[in-house]
């Protein structure tokens, strides 16, 4: 039995909007294992990307608890909080926000000097093997489709080794095709690299992928 890695207890996010208080999330609860490759579906509007970035320590819920390795995320400093995001989330988004006037290496030797640390040619080359694609270490992000930037997003993001992937509407942009392509390396990347990764998407094609499947609805989360 794998271990729990995440998880997420009665989340309420709610918005103000002028005067008037909107919920956008109800009494959610989510949990995730290590090697788990989870999805998070549901129509646009529905909450999948507030969410995620609570269960990712960017944004507070209005109550409830994440826990991460059992420490919860909104009862620590800001400062430890974003530290355990630094050590052990990443986040893949629909588009792969790379720099446009770095290469494909020289974004992940961006991460080294985020992280001050010595640039490891060696993993930079297995991960873009891995992934196909070391045939454009040197070429820059406008040289290269949009299933090859969004390959090298996921590969920045392997380079950081952290434990849990977040990814939201990673496929949105791409057709089925290499949309298959990428929620298959996330796949892989749950399995062996011992990771867990939560995929949000609106494409149902996607969740046959998957290990279990939750579906929002108006903020409203359940398990399939
Ligand atoms: P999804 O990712 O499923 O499309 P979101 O989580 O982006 O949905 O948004 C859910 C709802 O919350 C939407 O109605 C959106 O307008 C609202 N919302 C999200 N963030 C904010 C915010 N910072 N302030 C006010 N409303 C927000
Ligand atoms: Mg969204």
């Amino acid at each position: 039995m794998s271990k729990t890695i995440l998880k997420a207890e009665h989340i309420n996010k709610n918005f103000f909007d002028g005067d008037q208080e909107i919920s956008v999330l109800k009494d959610v609860n989510i949990e995730a294992k290590a090697n788990e490759f989870i999805a998070i579906n549901g129509p646009s509007g529905s909450g999948k990307s507030t969410l995620l970035t609570i269960l990712g320590a960017l944004q507070k819920p209005t109550d409830g608890s994440v826990l991460i390795d059992d420490v919860d995320l909104y009862q620590i400093s800001d400062k430890k909080r974003n530290e355990i995001r630094f050590e052990s989330i990443g986040f893949i988004l629909q588009s792969s926000n790379l720099v446009p006037f770095l290469t494909v290496e020289q974004q992940f030797i961006l991460q080294d000097k985020y992280r001050k640390t010595k640039p490891n040619y060696e993993e930079i080359d297995n991960i873009l093997k891995d992934l196909g694609i070391d045939h454009l270490k040197n070429k820059y992000p406008n040289q290269i489709s949009g299933g090859e930037k969004q390959r090298v997003a996921i590969g920045v993001c392997l380079y950081n080794h952290p434990k849990i992937i977040l990814a939201d509407e990673p496929t949105a942009s791409l057709d089925s095709e290499k949309a298959y392509k990428v929620v298959d390396i996330l796949r892989k990347i749950a399995k062996d690299k011992n990771n867990t990764v939560i995929m949000v998407t609106h494409d149902k094609r996607m969740l046959a992928h998957c290990d279990r499947v939750y579906e929002m609805n108006d903020g409203v989360l359940v398990e399939n």
